[in-house]
């Protein structure tokens, strides 16, 4: 099953993704998680794309493209995958299309943008392997310390609240016109991001398999 999550940035696409994937047993592909990954390493792509990121943009498009393609063409992601974070623009939407890449459904978790703002002022990441998590509705067990690798868990530096409006605006710009995209191929489902987590699990999962 290939799947696309799509909402705001904070609305939950990340944490629903690592329960689904889990459930279904298909990775899920987070480009954000690999452009933060290149960045740490200080790959060319990394380079390219740290200014943006650091400002809340969209990287462009050939950059990320390109590092979605060899990561779906591994053999984890033979049998699907859930994508988060991508395509984020039209013409990431039809790249995909052009390669090949078929899509059976695309869930939009819906969160109003002034739950947004707050929500993301406790969102925490691991430095180690980009697990998320949440002060308050997803805590680590130990504080400050990841509890899938041991590393770090840090606040993202697109995290801080003047770049979190910055995001929420491309958001609508230039990621919200996919929702009429996908609903016009009948692959789009709603899903109202809740209060806890399991909560929107529970719809994310009958999303997905209704
Ligand atoms: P995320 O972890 O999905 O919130 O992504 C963090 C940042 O990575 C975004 O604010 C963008 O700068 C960049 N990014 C991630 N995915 C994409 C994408 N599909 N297209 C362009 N930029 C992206």
């Amino acid at each position: 099953m290939n799947l696309i999550f799509l909402g705001a940035p904070g609305a939950g696409k990340g944490t629903q993704a690592e329960v689904v994937c889990n459930e279904l047993n298909i990775p899920a592909i987070s480009t954000g998680n690999m452009l933060r990954e290149a960045v740490k390493n200080g790959t060319p792509a990394g380079l390219a794309a740290k200014e943006c990121m650091d400002k809340g943009d969209l990287v462009p498009d050939e950059i990320v493209i390109g590092i979605l393609k060899d990561r779906i063409a591994q053999d984890d992601a033979k049998n699907g995958f859930i994508l988060d974070g991508f395509p984020r623009t039209v013409s990431q939407a039809e790249a995909l299309e052009k390669m090949g890449v078929q899509i059976d459904k695309v869930v939009e978790i819906h969160v109003a943008d002034e739950k947004i703002t707050s929500r993301m002022s406790g969102r925490r990441v691991c430095e180690g392997c980009g697990n998320s998590y949440h002060i308050e509705y997803k805590p680590t067990k130990v504080e400050g310390i990841c509890d899938a690798c041991g590393a770090k868990v840090v606040q993202r530096v697109d995290d801080k609240p003047e770049t979190v409006l910055s995001r929420l605006a491309t958001y609508h710009e230039k990621t919200a016109p996919l929702k009429d995209f996908y609903a016009a191929k009948g692959k789009l489902v709603t899903v109202e991001g809740q209060e806890e987590i399991a909560d929107t699990s529970k719809l994310t999962l009958a999303a997905v398999k209704g």
